[in-house]
């Protein structure tokens, strides 16, 4: 295992603790599971960070007092709530009178919890929290470049594995279960996302979750997976053929490589990430499969399978070195079949590495 310092995560407080004052406010109430785990290192499902300028605690649970001293190895106090979390960043407020502004995530808040922030809470004034945090994450350090790159050796060692076991009758839902079988043997902690296995037709379905369809000669067959390693998750996709490829097959699947390879020339430090989406979509726009690329390029990877940056059409991001995002073109035929490609890419100096490394070529299993 490879563990983050406590120093890498007060590092990444202070700079929060610059940025809330800059947005008005005296500390940050943080709940969203990566995010306290970014910044105090604790994994568990209960957790409240309270971020303030000169002090921080994390607040969870019975269930979680060993774990959570083991992980935030001293960067942050751990306190154990007896009457819900709230309750105890109530009391934990009620002396520091300084403290006017608190941030909270609204995306993450429920209503009935909000509602207990302004009761128990209610001389503080609640804000909306800065994208800060998310910011932060969208770049990563060295450490966290390693485990995603160790997420996708664990992935690829998966796929080859699974694919080995691939033979015409066997069920989708049955290769599913082989890949993440593997997946778990190689040291994954468990899927980076619901696995997804189609075939067929239904490779034409860009989110298909496995079905007890039987694969046959001559199907296209899509996988698309991850490995999560120390928390960190890898998200590749191969396309495949059951037997030899037919001419529409190996055609779509060229176009989709094509698209990629524009994609990842565009990704370079300080352009807009709506410029890797569009390099891919002009190339299958010009092939008249424009209509059938309805998803975005790609996004960004980490302690979540979707974060920072976004790699769609509007997106308002920009590339910048330390980004590692997926880039994943694909086109769908309703009715026949899809192929989707998808590496995991770093963004370094002047350009990309290809975390990646199976062949991208169209395999005929
Ligand atoms: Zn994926
Ligand atoms: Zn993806």
């Amino acid at each position: 295992m490879i563990a983050s310092s406590g120093d890498v995560r007060r590092e990444r407080l202070a700079r929060l603790r610059v940025d809330l004052p800059a947005h008005g406010l005296d500390g940050a109430v943080i709940c969203h599971g990566p995010n306290v785990r970014y910044l105090s290192g604790f994994s568990g499902s209960n957790g409240l960070l309270l971020v303030l300028s000169e002090e921080a605690c994390l607040i969870t649970d019975f269930r979680y007092e060993d774990q959570a001293e083991e992980e935030v190895n001293g960067t942050v106090e751990v306190l154990l709530a007896t009457d819900g979390g709230i309750a105890a960043l109530a009391d934990r407020l009620v002396d520091r009178t300084h403290v006017r502004s608190l941030a909270f995530e609204a995306e993450h808040v429920t209503v009935r919890d909000r509602r207990e922030l302004g009761e128990r809470c209610a001389s503080v004034l609640w804000e909306d929290m800065p994208p800060a945090v998310e910011g932060m994450r969208a770049i990563k350090d060295p450490d966290e470049v390693e485990r995603l790159a160790a997420a996708v050796d664990v992935a690829e060692r998966a796929l080859d594995e699974a694919l080995s076991t691939v033979r015409e009758g066997m069920a989708e839902r049955e290769l599913a279960a082989e890949l993440e079988y593997r997946l778990a043997r190689h040291g994954s902690e468990g899927p980076a996302f619901d696995t997804i296995v189609a075939s067929g037709e239904r490779t034409a379905l860009p989110h298909a979750s496995p079905s007890q369809r039987r694969l046959a000669e001559g199907d296209l067959l899509l996988l698309d997976f991850g490995a999560t390693v120390d928390g960190y998750r890898s998200d590749i996709t191969r396309t495949v053929v059951l037997g030899a490829a037919k001419p529409w097959q190996r055609e779509i699947h060229e176009h989709v490589l094509e698209a990629q390879a524009a994609a990842l020339e565009s990704l370079v430090p300080g352009r807009p990430a709506r410029e890797v989406d569009r390099a891919a979509r002009d190339l299958l726009e010009v092939a008249g499969l424009g209509e059938r690329f309805g998803h975005s390029i790609g996004h960004g990877i980490g302690l979540e399978v979707h974060e920072g940056p976004r790699l769609y059409r509007e997106s308002k991001d920009v590339i910048q070195v330390g980004n590692v995002v997926t880039v994943e073109p694909g086109v769908y035929l309703s009715g026949e079949g899809g192929v989707r490609v998808e590496e995991d890419v770093e963004v370094v100096d002047g350009g990309y590495r290809v975390l990646t490394s199976s062949s991208r070529a169209l395999r005929e299993l």
